[in-house]
């Protein structure tokens, strides 16, 4: 797939990039209609979080093929095939410059007035955030991570 720019910050391959793809040796190439949703509604709402926090965010996974994200799922069973990741909806992202995850949830929540996500979920080393065409949830998790490679979510940040 021939990279792109899309906005002023961010590359398609960003968003495509997987390492357990490779390791797998999957092809994470998105359909047509995912690709549309990385360009048109991914992507521009990840824009907006660059331009609330003003400072470069690097996003460590976007959109996920069904069997990358059956692939990253320790236990079969919590594998979830609705997982906006699989759509190019979400993304999960740092920005080390501007601060802990936490502390960019927070900044988010309380600044991000005009940013219509989907679903924000402080998950510890990342921060998991969706974007939909429809009217967004605005819904607010943490995840808890217990041995096992489970995990729980509450809502709020915790
Ligand atoms: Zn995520």
């Amino acid at each position: 797939m021939i990279d792109q720019r899309i906005g002023a910050h961010f590359w398609l391959s960003e968003f495509l990039r997987s390492d357990t793809a490779v390791r797998h040796g999957i092809d994470n190439t998105p359909s047509a209609t995912e690709l549309a949703n990385i360009i048109n509604i991914l992507a521009p709402g990840m824009q907006q979080v660059h331009d609330l926090l003003s400072v470069p965010v690097h996003v460590t996974s976007g959109y996920r093929c069904q069997a990358v994200e059956r692939a990253l799922k320790r236990k079969p069973e919590a594998w979830r095939s609705t997982s906006q990741h699989t759509l190019g909806l979400a993304a999960d992202f740092v920005a080390p410059q501007f601060g802990s995850c936490k502390t960019v949830c927070k900044y988010l929540l309380e600044h991000g007035g005009d940013l219509r996500f989907d679903q924000l979920i402080y998950e510890g080393n990342w921060v998991h955030i969706s974007f939909v065409a429809q009217t967004p949830r605005r819904e607010v998790l943490t995840a808890h991570f217990v041995a096992g490679g489970a995990v729980s979510y509450t809502q709020g940040l915790a």
